[in-house]
C-alpha cells in the first residue's frame, strides 16, 4: 500500500482560492486587438476557477474563494461553477468593480496575446470573510494556482488557510503556473518558494519545473524538489503527454491522447482539476493520470477555456474512443 499523498474527499471539499474571469476569445488567428475583429464569448474562465470546475464536474467535493462583479460576468460564473458542483459560498460578489476579464488571440505559431483586467477588477478584490473562514474550517486540501499570487488578497487568503487545513489533516497541491518571463518581488517569491516546498503535490508544466526548483534540468530539478519535500510531481507536457514522479524514484508517464487542438487555453487546469480530484477519491497514480490526460486533452478540442471540462462519463467515453500517441 502506498501511503496517500492527498487527503480523502471525505475530509473535506478542494479549495481553490484566486482570479475568477470571463474569456472572450478572437475566432481569427492574428496579432492582437489593435484592429475590430470577430470574438467569440464570454466564457467563464481564470486558472483557478477552471481548476475547481474540473474538480467538482468529477464528482469530487470542491470550492471556490474569489470575487465577481454585480454584473452579468458574474453569475456566469456563479451558476456554471454552481452547476458543476462547486461550492460558491465563499465568492464576493463586489459591488464597485466590474467581473475580471481577458481577450485572448491566438498567433500562427501557437503563441497567444491577452489583454487582461485583473489587479482592478473585482476579481482581486476578496479577502479573509466570515464565509473564507466557515469554508477553510471544513476544507479537505488547498490547491494554490501560481497566478493567483500576483494578488495581495489571494496571498493573504492563502497564508491563513494553509496553516487551518494542515491542521484538519489536510494537504496542499501547487500548480506553479507561471510565466518565465514574470518577476515576482522578493516577498512573493519567498512564499512561492514556500508553498512549493510544502506542496504534497506538485503541478509543474515545461520549464516551470525547473524555476520552481531553481536548477537547471529535469532530473535535477526533480532531485531538488524532493530534497525540499515534495512528495509527488506530475509535470505535464503538452501534447507529449505527462510523468508522475514519486518521492520513491517511481515514475510513470502517460501518452498524450491524440486530439485536434482547437483551444490550448485551460488544458493545464482541467489536468490539474482532475487529477487532484481523483486522487483524493482514492484512484491510484497511474488511473488518476490517465484522467488528467484525458482532461486536457478533451478540453483543447472545445473553444472555451473551461468548455471541455468533463463529468467522470464524458471522459471515460472519451477515453474509450480516442487513440493515444
Ligand atoms: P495551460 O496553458 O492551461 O497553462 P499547461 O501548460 O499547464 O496548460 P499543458 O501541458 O499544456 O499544461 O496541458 C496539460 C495536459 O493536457 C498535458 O500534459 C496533456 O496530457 C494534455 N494536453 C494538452 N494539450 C494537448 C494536446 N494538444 N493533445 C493532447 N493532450 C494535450
Ligand atoms: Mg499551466
Amino acid at each position: 500500500m502506498q501511503h496517500a499523498v492527498l487527503s480523502p474527499d471525505a475530509l473535506g471539499p478542494t479549495v481553490c482560492v484566486g482570479e475568477i474571469l470571463v474569456e472572450i476569445v478572437a475566432t481569427s488567428i492574428g496579432e492582437g486587438f489593435r484592429t475590430a475583429q470577430p470574438l467569440v464569448g464570454p466564457y467563464p474562465s481564470g486558472a483557478p476557477a477552471i481548476f475547481i470546475d474540473q474538480c467538482g464536474r468529477l464528482g469530487a467535493r470542491a470550492a471556490m474563494i474569489g470575487a465577481v462583479g454585480d454584473d452579468d460576468f458574474g453569475p456566469l460564473n456563479l451558476e456554471r461553477l454552481r452547476a458543476d458542483g462547486v461550492d460558491i459560498s465563499a465568492i464576493a460578489i463586489d459591488g464597485t468593480l466590474p467581473t475580471g476579464s481577458a481577450f485572448v488571440r491566438y498567433r500562427a505559431d501557437g503563441n497567444r496575446d491577452f489583454v487582461y483586467n485583473i489587479a482592478t477588477s473585482a476579481a482581486a478584490r476578496f479577502g479573509w470573510s466570515e464565509a473564507v473562514e466557515a469554508l477553510v474550517q471544513q476544507a479537505g486540501h488547498l490547491h494554490v494556482m501560481g497566478t493567483a499570487l500576483s494578488m495581495p488578497s489571494a496571498r493573504e487568503v492563502i497564508e491563513r488557510a494553509l496553516p487551518i487545513i494542515r491542521q484538519r489533516g489536510g494537504t496542499l497541491s501547487v500548480d506553479p503556473n507561471l510565466r518565465k518571463e514574470l518577476r515576482l518581488d522578493a516577498a512573493v517569491e519567498r512564499q512561492f518558494a514556500e508553498l512549493v516546498a510544502g506542496a504534497d503535490l506538485l503541478l509543474p508544466s515545461g520549464d516551470e519545473l525547473e524555476r520552481a526548483a531553481g536548477v537547471t534540468g529535469e532530473a535535477a530539478a526533480l532531485r531538488r524538489l524532493f530534497e525540499r519535500g515534495v512528495k509527488e510531481i506530475v509535470l505535464k507536457r503538452g501534447a507529449a503527454g505527462a510523468s508522475c514522479f514519486g518521492q520513491d524514484g517511481s515514475r510513470i508517464d502517460a501518452a498524450a491522447f491524440v486530439v485536434d487542438e482547437l483551444d490550448p487555453t485551460g488544458a493545464g487546469d482541467c489536468f490539474g482539476g482532475a487529477y487532484v480530484a481523483c486522487r483524493r477519491l482514492g484512484l491510484g497514480r497511474e488511473t488518476a493520470l490517465t484522467y488528467a490526460a484525458a482532461a486536457g486533452a478533451r478540453n483543447v478540442t472545445i473553444r472555451g477555456p473551461m468548455e471541455g471540462a468533463g463529468t467522470r462519463a464524458e471522459l471515460d467515453a472519451f477515453i474509450a474512443t480516442t487513440p493515444r500517441r
